[in-house]
């Protein structure tokens, strides 16, 4: 089962203004940011702008046209950033058995570095 939705989390802070953040792009569905601790040359978070708290949560009950428009920006952000060429990885969280620590969507985008095996 989902946990309720959280609005003091910390990317809820993010998107309401309250936190800084090293914005990468935004949008009307989306807005990506670097990640405060990366774990690769280029760590990037993509976070949708309504209030689901994970994957599963957005799959779920999210609108059609939020799930294209965020579907998308991770895309573009990948895409603009240069790391189509030598690749890059996507990543979400979902829930405790995953280790999530902050209970609003993001995916996170890897790259810069061979990423080595998917699960370390
Ligand atoms: P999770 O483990 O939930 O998939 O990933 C949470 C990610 O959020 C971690 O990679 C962590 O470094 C990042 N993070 C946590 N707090 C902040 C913050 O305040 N700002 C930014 N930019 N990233 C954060």
């Amino acid at each position: 089962a989902t946990l309720p939705y959280d609005e003091s989390n910390i990317f809820a802070r993010i998107l309401r203004g309250e936190l800084p953040c090293k914005k990468v792009y935004e949008d009307d569905h989306a807005l990506a940011f670097h990640d405060i601790n990366p774990q690769a040359p280029q760590h990037i978070l993509v976070i949708p702008k309504g209030a689901y708290v994970s994957w599963d949560d957005f799959s779920a009950r999210a609108e059609d046209a939020e799930i294209a428009g965020f579907v998308r920006a991770v895309g573009h952000v990948a895409r603009e950033a240069g790391l189509v060429t030598d690749g890059y990885r996507l990543l979400a969280n979902i829930g405790r058995e995953s280790g999530q620590e902050v209970p609003h969507l993001h995916v996170h985008i890897f790259a810069g570095r061979p990423l080595g095996p998917m699960l370390a």
